[in-house]
């Protein structure tokens, strides 16, 4: 299906592209467009009016990369999800991002899906945020103003994952004491997206969980943590019956939103697993 006709922009810089953002009107920003054309030809077919200006990020080379910087990585927006996957400075609590990409959908999609798409796409169910949360990410934008605007990812998907600004990089403190564990239930086997995820991050100190995070991406609200699942780890030690023990202390909420038996199976079983798997790993240290 032919799109409605539009003008598209390629700004080769970010300040040119801030012009552009600027002063168009009825403009929307192009990432990687695995997301936004096939919505574009959704509204064609419902008969809704589409926008008259496109913005693609594509060729701004200051917004891809990955990196380590001090003590912190730094993801740019424009990264795709395979080049995240393959770059070295996934070390330390980093690492989990690795799962997170290997999991997203098949490599067509993550060749072309970039990580700022991922996080600022608006659909509830796409996995990068809840894993950002429990790592602590500040998310960085820069406005029409040019203005910088720094927010934790936590607050970001909190308050309707929402911008008018161009969102640029991540921002990841590096924790090589973090222990991490990532568990996802993939909705059916025909369309590879994700009917649910769970991360759990600790510190253990002297065999205690401490600053535990545990994060859920419940696919129909934006991803949050379970404070009474988090509040119940810190109060535990790593012992052998805590991932069981750990279930009868949820934040239900989340999980029995618009889930079925099944759904609701899948999340406990997901935590149980992702605890069992911490409590593993810090009994080989
Ligand atoms: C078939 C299919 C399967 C998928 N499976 C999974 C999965 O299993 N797990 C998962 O996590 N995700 C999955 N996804 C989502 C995918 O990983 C991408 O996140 C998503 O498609 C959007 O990324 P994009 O770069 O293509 O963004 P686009 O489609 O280009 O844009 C999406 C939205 O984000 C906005 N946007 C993008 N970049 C910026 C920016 N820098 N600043 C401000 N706004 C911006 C755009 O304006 C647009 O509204 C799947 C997608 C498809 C199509």
């Amino acid at each position: 299906m032919l799109l409605k006709p539009f003008t598209f922009y390629l700004p080769i810089t970010l300040s040119e592209a801030l012009t552009l953002y600027a002063s168009l009107e009825e403009v929307r920003i192009l990432a990687g467009g695995t997301f936004l054309l096939n919505s574009l030809k959704l509204l064609k077919r419902k008969g809704t009016k589409t926008p008259q200006n496109i913005l693609s990020l594509r060729k701004i080379d200051e917004l891809k990369g990955v990196y380590l910087e001090k003590d912190q990585l730094v993801i740019k927006a424009m990264t795709i999800i395979n080049d995240l996957f393959a770059s070295p400075s996934l070390v330390d609590n980093f690492r989990v991002l690795k799962t997170v990409c290997r999991n997203i959908s098949t490599n067509p999609i993550r060749n072309m899906a970039t990580v700022g798409g991922n996080l600022t796409c608006r659909y509830t169910w796409t996995e990068m945020g809840a894993v950002m949360i429990a790592l602590g990410a500040y998310m960085h934008f820069i406005g029409k103003d040019r203005k910088e605007a720094i927010i934790p990812a936590e607050e970001f998907f909190n308050t309707g994952a929402k911008t008018d600004k161009i969102f640029t990089h991540v921002a990841i403190k590096r924790d090589k004491t973090a222990s991490i564990a990532y568990r996802r239930v993939r909705k059916n086997s025909d369309v590879d997206v994700p009917l649910l995820a769970v991360c759990v991050k600790t510190n253990f100190k002297e065999d205690h969980f401490t600053n535990t995070r545990v994060t859920v991406n419940n696919g129909v609200t934006f991803a949050r943590r379970d404070f009474i699942l988090e509040e119940f780890l810190n109060n535990s030690s790593c012992q052998n019956g805590v991932a069981k023990e750990a279930l009868d202390h949820l934040d239900t909420s989340i999980y029995d939103t618009r889930s079925d038996d099944y759904k609701k199976h899948m999340f406990r079983l997901s935590l149980k697993n992702a605890i069992i798997e911490l409590v593993e790993k810090q009994k080989n240290v």
